[in-house]
């Protein structure tokens, strides 16, 4: 029979697509603790039961009401008490900091099971430099405010790590064309999942890639440090007839010399070719 868990925090990493990936260090803490406390009960009751657990769920978010704080606390400075969030590591990017926090300062213990997260996994494929890298979390939604992030953290010698959705990948993109236009950008995307990729490339490649393959599911997008420069394959005819979906000619051709700094007449008249 093993040891029972003592009282405190237990902050357990979960899978990011594949469930093979629970750790067994973290079935066994699941299966010790009272009571778990989880974004979603639903999703947390599905990864439960495909370890064969039922446990005393709490729904609980960073949002979450000061009462039901000192709830999960008051339970931990008695019982174990796991945190989980939907996926990955708890805290990034996801809830828990208060949590812990408190914890920390009424004196519970607290203590992490180390497992996936989907920032470190996308670093170890992209193939940019890893010795230095800057976690950003999402971009924000609007353009001002995304601009400005990008053109603060751009000028760290660090490669950068974002979480992304897939709708909103084509904006991101086009910020980092625009303000970062040389550098090398990888898009890893459904992670330890059926369809896991990571593309490399310069943004103004991707955007043509994405535009005729518009991607689906979870998305890290990394940007290389200055001085690491993607190997510019623009396919000016996917860029053009992109922005032509879009826009007219003119536009067309102006939209692709920003990004790829073609000379504009030129672009133009391909752009009426194409069309
Ligand atoms: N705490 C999680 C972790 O440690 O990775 C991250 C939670 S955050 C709310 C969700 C974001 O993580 C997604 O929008 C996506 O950017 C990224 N993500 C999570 N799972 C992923 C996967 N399998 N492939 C790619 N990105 C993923």
């Amino acid at each position: 029979m093993e040891t029972p868990l003592a009282p405190g925090l237990y902050i357990v990493a979960t899978p990011i697509g594949n469930l093979g990936d629970i750790s067994t260090r973290a079935a066994s803490v699941l299966g010790g603790v009272a009571a778990v406390a989880c974004e979603d009960t639903r999703v947390a009751g599905k990864l439960l039961s495909h370890l064969g657990l039922k446990r005393r769920l709490i729904r609980y978010d960073d949002h979450a009401s000061d009462e039901t704080r000192a709830h999960v606390l008051n339970l931990a400075a008695q019982e174990p008490v796991a945190l989980v969030s939907d996926a990955g590591t708890p805290l990034i990017s996801d809830p828990g900091y208060r949590l812990v926090r408190d914890a920390k300062a009424a004196g519970i213990m607290v203590t992490s099971i180390p497992g996936p997260s989907a920032a470190v996994v996308a670093l170890t494929l992209a193939g940019l430099p890893s010795d230095r890298f800057l976690f950003a979390g999402f971009l924000p939604g609007k353009a001002k405010a995304r601009a400005e992030v990008l053109a603060e953290l751009g000028a760290v010698r660090a490669t950068l790590v974002f979480y992304e959705t897939s709708p909103r990948l084509a904006d991101a993109l086009a910020a980092i064309a625009e303000v970062l236009p040389g550098r090398e950008v990888a898009v890893a995307r459904e992670l330890t999942k059926r369809f896991e990729e990571c593309r490399n490339g310069a943004p103004a490649d991707l955007i043509a890639h994405y535009t005729a393959h518009p991607p689906k599911g979870e998305i890290v997008l990394l940007v290389g440090p200055p001085g690491v420069t993607a190997a510019q394959e623009h396919d000016v005819d996917a860029l053009l007839l992109a922005a032509l979906a879009m826009s007219k000619p003119s536009q067309a051709a102006a939209e692709v010399a920003r990004v790829t700094g073609l000379d504009r007449k030129t672009l133009y008249a391909r752009a009426m070719e194409l069309k």
